[in-house]
């Protein structure tokens, strides 16, 4: 996407709707994309503050069972692109996704939809995970297995208060 009439002309502003750019994503992953809002708008000479906005279904693994979870991500963002020769204001260093005047929306996307990210995925708040030796899903039914872990730390201090007797 070229961007320098926009950072030419001042006070400058486009809004446009795509198609979210599946392909680099993990395309098997995502399910659904709704439309991609972005809007564009010179802020100053050589300055263009970008926004976007989309809603993302994924199906993800649940982080203790594995099963498929299907999750909803919002894709929201506002960043200020700078032409070249520009002084780029240290929180916005990393302008990686711009080539000369060009933007490269994917890395863009890309580098958003990191910082989005769910940090954690369950299929349900309670769910209880699989069996550490045999593998069973424990949301299914116990297994059976012996699965008392001591912790090493308890241990540790239990040996501590022993020395101190
Ligand atoms: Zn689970
Ligand atoms: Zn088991």
């Amino acid at each position: 996407m070229n961007l320098s009439q926009m950072f030419s002309q001042e006070q400058k502003k486009e809004e446009l709707q795509l198609e979210f750019p599946l392909k680099g994503f993990g395309k098997d992953r995502i399910k659904k994309a709704t439309p991609l809002f972005l809007s564009l708008e010179n802020i100053g000479k050589g300055k263009v503050e970008i926004k976007g906005e989309c809603e993302l279904e994924f199906t993800l693994a649940c982080d203790r069972c594995l099963s498929p979870v299907p999750t909803r991500l919002p894709l929201r963002f506002e960043r200020i692109v700078y032409a070249p020769g520009m002084e780029i204001p240290e929180e916005e260093d990393d302008q990686g996704f711009m080539d000369e005047y060009d933007l490269n929306l994917e890395l863009l996307l890309e580098e958003e939809l990191q910082v989005c990210w769910p940090t954690k995925i369950l299929c349900h708040e309670d769910c209880k995970g699989i069996c550490p030796s045999c593998g069973q899903n424990l949301n299914e039914g116990s297994c059976g297995c012996d699965t008392f872990v001591p912790d090493i730390r308890f241990a540790n201090l239990m040996d501590i208060f022993k020395g101190n007797e």
